[in-house]
């Protein structure tokens, strides 16, 4: 699967349809990314389930993705950005936001070869 569905940002983030295709491209990501650290490394990394997003405890959405991304990262030896700190209603922050989740999630596909 493609991740060029992750430099779409999300408009009205958590609550438009744009949202909706941007958790599932980024859940789908992660599934594939864990698969692959599984298959070259050996090592199983926890699920957390980031699609959709919750109608509420939005919260704990962005800690659960936040592990997601912290577990791939320290077995593939990337520096990681904070993605827990965000306000959803400041178009400009989702917009930088969306961008580094983007760069990273392809840093770690480039570290697999996937
Ligand atoms: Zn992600």
């Amino acid at each position: 699967m493609s991740i060029a569905n992750l430099i779409n940002v999300p408009r009205e983030f958590a609550q438009s349809p744009d949202a909706h295709a941007w958790t599932f491209s980024n859940s789908a990501d992660h599934d594939e990314i864990i698969q692959a650290i599984q298959a070259q490394y050996g090592i199983r990394l926890n699920t957390y389930i980031v699609d959709p997003f919750p109608t509420s405890d939005l919260t704990g959405w962005f800690f659960r993705h936040q592990n997601l991304h912290d577990d791939m990262n320290g077995v593939l030896g990337l520096t990681g950005s904070d993605f827990t700190d965000l306000d959803v209603s400041d178009q400009t922050e989702v917009n930088y936001w969306a961008l580094q989740h983007y760069q990273e999630h392809l840093a770690a596909r480039i570290a697999l070869g996937i």
